[in-house]
């Protein structure tokens, strides 16, 4: 039997690509897709969407509860996103949540909410596998050698800096690194911001530049030797498949699971 998917943001660059994944996945059906215009009209109407019949609801509730779905794809904006899988959540539909910038009361409540109702949810603020087994092997790697910076790349028209990514890659090596200071204890910043952010003792550094997308780079350093850990993503492609595992996986969970690291095996 196929699963059958709701996807919220079917116009965005990542909803678009993941309408396209559906489409492709035999043992997928798109069933509905939440828009904030197009209300009425189904995804043929939509240019470079894929010509199908689906309907398109305004109204997340509404579309709960006419359409018969398994799974809700949300790939919007963290205010909205946060109430289509609450509310998907009380409709016994599984979310598998890729929209970024939830803060922690609220994958709290959505937690609470997941236990209680029995419902798998997946919330993983990256879906490229590449990306989440370079974090774990930088975790493996500060524990031999714990002097570490990391350099993340993105696209020009990304808003926080820095990236959610490297921030947890920086959380994922301060739990098997020793904590230290690094650099000369008496370095000084000839110019404000020369040394990126720290966190831990951890240098971040932050590009932004167009015609990237995004990319990350661990570089670890000791004595006669480095290790570069890298990991791109050429574009948003490279994001799907974590999100076809997620909905497979998202099937046999009666809670919520956060990161895609925790569901790999
Ligand atoms: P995007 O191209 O801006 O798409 C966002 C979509 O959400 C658009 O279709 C937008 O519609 C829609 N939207 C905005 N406000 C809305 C509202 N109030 N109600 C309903 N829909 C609304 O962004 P994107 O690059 O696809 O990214 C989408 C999300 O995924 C972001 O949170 C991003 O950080 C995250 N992301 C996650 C991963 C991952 O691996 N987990 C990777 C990349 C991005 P309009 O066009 O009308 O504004």
């Amino acid at each position: 039997m196929k699963t059958k998917i709701i996807i919220a943001g079917p116009r965005g660059k990542m909803g678009s690509e993941a309408v396209w994944m559906v489409h492709n996945e035999a043992s997928f059906e798109l069933a509905a897709c939440i828009d904030r215009i197009n209300d009425g009209k189904t995804l043929k109407d939509i240019e470079s969407l894929p010509a199908l019949n689906v309907p398109i609801f305004e109204d997340p509730e509404q579309c709960f509860q006419e359409i018969d779905a398994d799974v809700l794809i949300d790939l919007t904006v963290p205010e909205v996103g946060f109430e289509h899988t609450k509310l998907a959540l009380l409709y016994d539909i599984r979310p598998v949540v890729g929209t970024s910038g939830f803060s922690k009361e609220q994958i709290d409540a959505l937690e609470d909410l997941s236990i209680t109702h029995g419902t798998g949810c997946i919330i993983a603020p990256n879906f490229a596998v590449g990306a989440v087994l370079m974090m774990a092997f930088a975790k493996k790697a500060a524990k031999y050698l714990p002097d570490v910076e990391i350099v993340e790349q993105h696209h020009d028209q990304k808003l926080d800096a820095p990236s959610g990514t490297a921030v947890k890659t920086a959380n994922m090596i301060a739990e098997t690194r020793k904590s230290k200071q690094q650099g000369h204890p008496d370095e000084k910043e000839t110019l404000e911001g020369a040394r990126g952010a720290s966190t831990d003792g951890i240098h971040i550094h932050s590009v932004r530049l167009p015609g990237l997308i995004a990319h990350q780079e661990v570089l670890f350093g000791g004595p006669g030797q480095t290790l570069t850990i890298r990991h791109d993503s050429y574009n948003r492609a490279s994001f799907m498949e974590g999100v076809k595992l997620s909905v497979t996986k998202v099937m046999e969970l009666n809670e919520l699971v956060y990161g895609l690291e925790n569901i790999l095996e």
